[in-house]
């Protein structure tokens, strides 16, 4: 008897050992993936689009010059050192025009060359044109576009035309060989409708990024379209189990970074780690926000790019200093949570903009975080033991009740 508990326990230790190995060598890998200086710069908030849940967009809103980005290059020049990511984001990006981006992508990724800029660009793709396209092109931009779903689905809640004018643009943005995915807004109306939405991406070879509508702050009924928090973590369970199902024809960003947040029990974008001071937004006339969510809002400038300030100018002002207010919250209220590493109270200004400026809570996701993340853990911590048909303690496993991959394969894909 004594024998066969030793041949359990070697066979328990060499396993545990070869697992936490692979575990940790992995571990190093994937926490490469996720750079944390990013600075948006948000040309104009002006959309051509009429979305019904939208907070970001503002009519009439002024365009961003080249002498703006001019000062965008002196004021980051020796602001920090680490690599800077640089997003475009709006209102409508793309709205700038052709000779904005041929002039504004040079000046950057020259003037800024020591930090090894990346670009990323958000848009409708409403207004991209050939000559667009192939400029985004030379500079590798990855593109985020947005569709909820199946053409009816899409107009019904982004307004009658979209689905087209965004195919279009895809089409043109495909052609200059530049990688476009997709942000699916899901709704209190669309997430009944959550199978086809799914199997829409999944047919037509479309990448896909799941954003819960927000109360809208710009609408008199800022609840209408929200996505309520409950119903929120349902869908991730869901689209987890979906993703499973179909890893090989599918990308689901918001299922591999949740997963790679518990594997490497750390957050993998911005809403899961601690973003203020070092995430920046730059509005149309140079204001410096904490982020694009809060561009437009007076109440939310730390600066100004013309003035060149540097990080202790910035950390004067109320902004600022409201968002580490947020931080300090999480630190006391979020401390008994298991999660806390790889969740840090979940976004600020979710958190924040709802409440007028006053850090009353947590993200109100935080139901549908803990919700993901027990599901994911548990499910890993039944594979890591054992689970998913591996043999356990020198038997051999329950014959596999389903042959589909378990989380740990969302843990280890390249991003
Ligand atoms: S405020 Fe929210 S969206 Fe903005 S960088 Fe922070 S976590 Fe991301
Ligand atoms: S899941 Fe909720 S309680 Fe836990 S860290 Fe996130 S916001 Fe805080």
């Amino acid at each position: 008897m004594s024998e066969m508990i030793k041949i359990l326990v070697d066979d328990v230790a060499r396993k545990t050992e070869l697992n936490l190995n692979t575990i940790n060598s992995l571990r190093k890998v994937k926490t490469r993936c996720y750079m944390a200086y990013h600075v948006m710069l948000i040309p104009t908030l002006g959309c051509p689009s009429k979305c019904s849940y939208c907070w970001s967009s503002e009519e009439g809103s002024p365009v961003m010059s080249i002498e703006t980005i001019k000062e965008v290059v002196k004021w980051l020049k020796n602001f920090r050192s680490e690599p800077v990511t640089f997003t475009f984001h709006g209102g409508e990006p793309l709205l700038a025009g052709a000779d904005f981006y041929r002039k504004a992508l040079p000046l950057l990724a020259e003037g800024l060359s020591h930090l090894k800029p990346a670009f990323a660009l958000q848009t409708n793709l409403w207004k991209i044109t050939p000559e667009l396209a192939q400029i985004l092109a030379e500079y590798n931009i990855p593109i985020g576009s947005s569709l909820d779903g199946p053409q009816e689905l899409t107009d019904l809640q982004r307004g009658k035309g979209y689905y087209e004018k965004t195919m279009r643009g895809y089409e043109i943005a495909k052609a200059s060989g530049l990688k476009v995915s997709f942000i699916c807004t899901f709704t209190s109306y669309s997430v009944k409708f959550r199978e086809d939405i799914f199997n829409f991406f999944l047919e037509n070879g479309l990448n896909l990024k799941l954003h819960p509508a927000l109360p809208s702050l710009r609408s008199e009924d800022p609840g209408k379209w929200a996505l309520d928090p409950e119903e929120y973590g349902e869908l991730l369970v869901y689209l987890l189990d979906k993703y499973l199902e179909n890893m090989s024809r599918i990308e689901l960003m918001n299922i591999d970074h949740l997963c790679k947040c518990v594997f490497t029990n750390r957050g993998t974008v911005c809403t899961f780690v601690d973003c203020m001071g070092d995430t920046f937004a730059v509005g149309p006339d140079g204001s410096i926000y904490p982020c694009y969510r809060f561009v437009g809002m007076p109440d939310y400038v730390m600066g100004n790019v013309h003035d060149h300030p540097n990080m202790e100018d910035l950390a004067q002002s109320p902004a600022w200093k409201l968002m580490f207010q947020f931080k300090e919250y999480v630190d006391q209220n979020c401390g008994e949570c298991n999660y806390i590493k790889f969740c840090r109270g979940g976004c600020p200004y979710n958190a924040i903009a709802p409440t007028e400026g006053e850090v009353k809570g947590v993200d109100p996701h935080c139901t549908a975080y803990k919700r993901i993340f027990k599901e994911i853990t548990e499910r890993w911590e039944k594979e890591f033991l054992g689970g998913s048909g591996m043999p356990m303690f020198g038997f051999p496993s329950e014959p596999a009740r389903d042959a589909r991959p378990g989380v740990m394969a969302i843990m280890l894909k390249r991003l």
